[in-house]
């Protein structure tokens, strides 16, 4: 018999099968949130870019210039940045991880009074925990699992290698530059700047419902949100373009 335990509830993670499911579930919604981050970036700071550029300039070509290389620039330092933020993040957790297992190895009885404590205090009875404490501390591997959620607060997902959320951070920021970048290599000025303008706001609002799959708000509230944020951003790289007008 299987018995439903509601999610979110304390032992959401009841079987090794369905821990392994929720975990894969996890690294794609953090992905998602890397495609989005990038995403995001890109569609709001190009486009004010562009739209700057093309208030201060009628050549098109000099519009298409900027975008290309701000989206490759804004792209490789978006991942750069967040390639480092995550590096230094992991060293802290690694450090924080290595300290643990060190305590674990010299004082035991210490952290199987820490153990004792966090299972009473999550409702577990005294013979169950009489039963639990001992198998866990058995079994290195799953005693530091719970030390490291537990005690440092530390999920399995923060140790991520670091380049793969560079890397989706970077195609994001690139192809969500495209929206408004590319009509200025087709049509003339003062439509290009309609279609950007229109192309990016409606892959922003796309970005701000995408968001909804991890955030769970209403996909309608989220995509307009983007969108006025974003256009805020617009305005006010055409504001720049103006006050320097070529
Ligand atoms: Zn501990």
């Amino acid at each position: 018999m299987c018995i439903r335990i509601p999610k979110g509830g304390p032992m959401e993670q009841t079987g090794p099968h369905e821990m392994h499911g929720a975990r894969q579930e996890q690294g794609v919604l953090r992905a998602i949130r890397e495609l989005v981050f990038g995403a995001e970036d890109g569609l709001v700071s190009i486009l004010g870019l562009v739209t700057g550029v093309a208030a201060g300039t009628t050549d098109s070509k000099m519009v298409l210039l900027a975008g290309v290389v701000g989206a490759v620039s804004g792209a490789i330092s978006m991942a750069a940045g967040n390639y480092l933020g995550v590096k230094s993040h992991i060293e802290v957790l690694q450090r924080r991880l290595s300290e643990e297992a060190e305590s674990i190895r010299r004082y035991p009885d210490h952290e199987r009074v820490e153990l004792i404590n966090y299972y009473r205090e999550r409702g577990l009875t005294s013979i169950e925990v009489q039963t639990i404490v001992p198998a866990v501390m058995r079994n290195q591997a799953f005693l530091m699992e719970e030390m490291a959620a537990h005690e440092l607060g530390i999920s399995p997902g923060e140790l991520e290698a670091p380049a793969s959320k560079a890397f989706w951070i970077f195609t994001a920021y690139i192809i969500a530059a495209v929206f408004p970048v590319l009509p200025y290599a087709f049509f003339s000025h003062y439509l290009a700047v309609r279609v950007s303008i229109a192309g990016t706001m409606i892959a922003l609002f796309g970005v701000g419902a995408a968001k909804t799959v991890y955030t769970r708000r209403s996909w309608l509230k989220s995509g307009i949100e983007m969108l006025v944020i974003a256009m805020a951003a617009g305005l006010l790289g055409y504001l720049a373009g103006r006050i320097v007008h070529l």
